[in-house]
Order: C-alpha cells, then sequence, then structure tokens
C-alpha cells in the first residue's frame, strides 16, 4: 500500500456512504464530454496572467502539461463533485476539482481523447451522470484508490467533509463541494520540469517573437 493515510480513507468512505453519497467511476469518457467551455480561452487567459501580470506558476504548469499529455495518457481519474443545490447537469462540468488543468489541456490537445472520471455525487441524483457512460459504483476504499496504487509512489489523500471542512481549512483550500477529495504525492512525477527550470526556460526563450501567444506553450 503507497497510500500513507489509508484508514482515514476507510472511514471517510464509511462516512460519505452513510450520507448517501456515492463515487461512480465512469473509464474513457470523451474529454470533449467534460470541458463544456472552449479550452483555448482558459489557456490564453493563463498566458495573459503571466505575460501581464508576473504570475508564471500556472503558466508553467499548464505548459509541463502540454508536452506531457501530447504523449501519455492521464493516468489517474479527474474528480468531479456536486453542489447540493444545482439541478441541471450543464454547470456542473465546472465543478471538475482535481483535474481541471489536465482536463483543458487534454481537450485542446485532443477534444476525442479519453479520460476516466471519479464522480463524488448525491446518491439521489446519481442518474445525472448516466449520459456519460455506464461505469462502477465504487464499493471500498482500495477500489477507489486502485489507480493511485497502480503509479507506485507513495501519496497522501486530503478528504473533504461536507461544510465546514477542516481538510481545507488546514491545507488552506477554497472548499468548494462536499466530500472533494486530492491527491497529495510526495513527488510531481507527472511531468519532468520542476519549478526551477522555468528560470531556465525563460533566459532562452525571452527574446523570442511569438505570432500568437499561445506559442508560448510550445516555445
Ligand atoms: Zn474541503
Amino acid at each position: 500500500m503507497h497510500c500513507t493515510n489509508f484508514f482515514e480513507v476507510e472511514r471517510w468512505f464509511k462516512h460519505i456512504t452513510k450520507q448517501d453519497f456515492f463515487v461512480k467511476r465512469i473509464n474513457r469518457i470523451k474529454v470533449k464530454n467534460i470541458c463544456t467551455e472552449p479550452p483555448t480561452v482558459e489557456l490564453e487567459r493563463t498566458v495573459r496572467d503571466w505575460l501581464v501580470g508576473g504570475e508564471w506558476t500556472t503558466f508553467w504548469h499548464m505548459k509541463q502539461l502540454m508536452l506531457t499529455l501530447k504523449q501519455n495518457d492521464v493516468r489517474v481519474p479527474i474528480v468531479l463533485t456536486r453542489p447540493g443545490d444545482i439541478d441541471e447537469l450543464e454547470s456542473l462540468y465546472n465543478h471538475v476539482d482535481p483535474g481541471g488543468s489536465r482536463m483543458i489541456v487534454l481537450c485542446y490537445l485532443n477534444p476525442n481523447s479519453k479520460i476516466d472520471v471519479d464522480f463524488v455525487w448525491p446518491k439521489q441524483h446519481i442518474s445525472e451522470t448516466d449520459q456519460l457512460g455506464e461505469g462502477i459504483v465504487i464499493q471500498n476504499a482500495e477500489q477507489l484508490l486502485k489507480p493511485y496504487e497502480d503509479i507506485g509512489l507513495s501519496y497522501e489523500m486530503l478528504l473533504c467533509d461536507d461544510e465546514p471542512c477542516a481538510t481545507c481549512e488546514k491545507h488552506n483550500k477554497i472548499h468548494n463541494n462536499p466530500f472533494r477529495f486530492v491527491v497529495k504525492w510526495n513527488k510531481d512525477w507527472f511531468y519532468k520540469e520542476d519549478t526551477q527550470g522555468f528560470n531556465k526556460w525563460y533566459e532562452k526563450s525571452k527574446d523570442t517573437v511569438v505570432n500568437n501567444i499561445m506559442d508560448w506553450y510550445t516555445t
């Protein structure tokens, strides 16, 4: 077991089941069916935030994903959670977290590529996910963690509660929807360059003239 807080995950899983929540996993959903906003809008905004405001960490993250996902599949599911007070499925696609950046980059690279999705959903609304594929309802913590275990590196799961959420308070995160879970890897394995790489790249590339700001992702 690579998960460092397995018993906590087990307890959390039992707890959400008692609150009438399911985790439903649907494998290989076409990313364009989840990413309902045009991905270029978000990617351009990220470049502008860097060029104008100097905030480069998100840009660098997206750029690394852009390079990595061109050649590799997304290996762990993205997570969708559901706010209690929304009734229309359309607007629910905005609630991908974690996995929003992977979704946007993948959708930009190839809208028809497939991605695995975990829906943390109130039991009473679970049929809303039917149109996206059959999927399975996760039965226990082991099954939930399988894709993360398969990576073979140690990790911790940060597990949200309903409001108020002690986990988000502790980690200084914005709590969005009930029972979100976020993996925290001991090592960023999913792309090669760390944040140090940005400075090196920037020194080399700063005088580049681009026709389109999107070219910064591939320069
Ligand atoms: Zn939370």
